[in-house]
């Protein structure tokens, strides 16, 4: 089924318009280091706000543990929101206290404000359904639509996402409707090569992608800190890189059903062993079953894709006419072990077909690594939610769309 977009909710001039966004951006010391995912949520605001709304929107930041945490307030989102959309932002220093009534009620045709991280209020992640019903009911008070455009959570089931849906008249954003647009690509018939190449630290996580992407994909291409539990089930000694011990019966398994199914799996060849997890660390290449031989014997960690590997990547990524990438290949946030990721990033910008870059991380590279966005078919704003898309899960967010 199609998905309810903005115009199924009707002229909305006037109207109190409450929207889920995705701000959920890396700080530094309250410095934005990426705002891609606020530059990504612009086109929704500004077409709510251009009809004459009243936009309240409201989003999640980091972990909190369901109470405020200083570190993880929204307010240099909303001053940054502010100077890029060059209209004021007015922000609510709580999620449904008393300010944001105030903010609420002060708001006029073609204002917006934003409110106070969500996860302040421990009722958004709640497991119990009524608590985050209740909460839901708090924030649709005084709206008369919701517009859920936070593409990053849309796999999530809380308050935010999936009960307000409920609460109120919803459909989904602008950003919404495109990232389903490009990455229903991915999922029906894709061109051929298909190569989806994973990577990042998240290991358990995204090992579970790989058994239901491995039946759609021609090219399996593993980096970052994943590959370590592949070399391990190999036999290889991967001394103190990341390792999930209890996953390498798994990863076997998926090794085996990659041959049965004819799927090309690239793992690296050659691997960048460092001293210690430090940017200045001592390091040298040495071959992906020779981790433990390095210098820095049983101390070594693996922290990026050797210069072997990163070429052979490259090359089936080219190749590829199909390819979707999540998770850097290496610690890129330090220069010396970012080769393989940029190798990576450049080879996407090579493909003749369409390339898709999910994961805030492998966003947040990209552009550090000083890569264009529009270099990209597309960099989706959801590493989790474009990942569960992929593997055909129900996304509760997006069904109580209508889709
Ligand atoms: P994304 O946000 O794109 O989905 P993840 O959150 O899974 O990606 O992972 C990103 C992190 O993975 C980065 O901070 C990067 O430093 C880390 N990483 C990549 N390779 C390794 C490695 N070999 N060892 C430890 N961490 C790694
Ligand atoms: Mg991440």
């Amino acid at each position: 089924m199609a998905i309810r977009t903005l115009e199924t909710l009707g002229d909305l001039a006037g109207r109190t318009v409450l929207i889920r966004c995705d701000f959920n951006v890396p700080l530094e010391d309250g410095r934005i280091t990426d705002e891609g995912r606020i530059v990504a949520s612009l086109p929704t605001l500004r077409a709510l706000l251009e009809q004459g709304a009243k936009v309240v929107a409201m989003s999640h930041l980091g972990r909190p543990k369901g109470a405020p945490e200083e570190r993880y307030s929204l307010a240099p989102v909303a001053a940054r929101l502010g100077e890029l959309l060059g209209q004021e932002v007015a922000f609510a220093t709580d999620t449904v206290g008393e300010d944001a009534q105030r903010v609420r009620i002060a708001l006029q045709d073609g204002q917006l404000a934003l409110l106070e991280n969500l996860r302040f209020d421990p009722r958004e992640t709640s497991k119990d359904a009524g608590e985050r019903a209740e909460l839901a009911a708090e924030l649709a008070a005084g709206a008369d639509v919701f517009v859920s455009d936070g593409f990053g959570v849309v796999h999530r089931e809380q308050a935010s996402v999936f009960e307000v849906a409920q609460a109120l008249p919803s459909a989904a954003g602008l950003l919404v409707a495109k990232e389903l647009e490009v990455l229903s690509r991915l999922t029906e018939s894709p061109e051929r090569p298909y190569a989806v190449v994973l990577g990042g630290s998240k290991v358990s996580d995204k090992l579970g992608v790989i058994e239901h992407l491995l039946p759609r994909v021609d090219r399996l291409v593993i980096g970052g800190g994943m590959l370590f539990t592949f070399l391990k089930a190999l036999g290889h000694d991967v001394a103190s890189s990341l390792l999930e011990e209890d996953q390498v019966e798994r990863v076997l398994g998926y090794m085996k059903q990659a041959e049965e199914l004819g799927v090309q799996l690239l793992l690296p060849t050659d691997v960048v062993v460092a001293e210690s997890f430090s940017a200045d660390a001592a390091h040298e290449t040495v071959a992906a079953d020779a981790i433990g031989g390095s210098r820095f014997g049983a101390k070594g960690i693996g922290l990026d894709i050797g210069p072997d590997s990163a070429a052979a990547f490259a090359e089936a990524i080219r190749t590829s006419r199909t390819v979707f990438w999540n998770g850097p290949m290496g610690v890129f946030e330090m220069p010396a072990f970012a080769h393989g990721t940029k190798a990576v990033a450049q080879a996407l910008t090579e493909v003749d077909g369409l390339a898709v870059v999910g994961g805030g991380d492998s966003a947040a590279a990209v552009r550090g690594l000083g890569f264009d966005d529009a270099a990209f078919g597309h960099i989706s704003t959801g590493g989790g939610a474009s990942l569960e898309f992929l593997e055909g899960a129900r996304l509760p967010g997006l069904e109580v769309l209508g889709w």
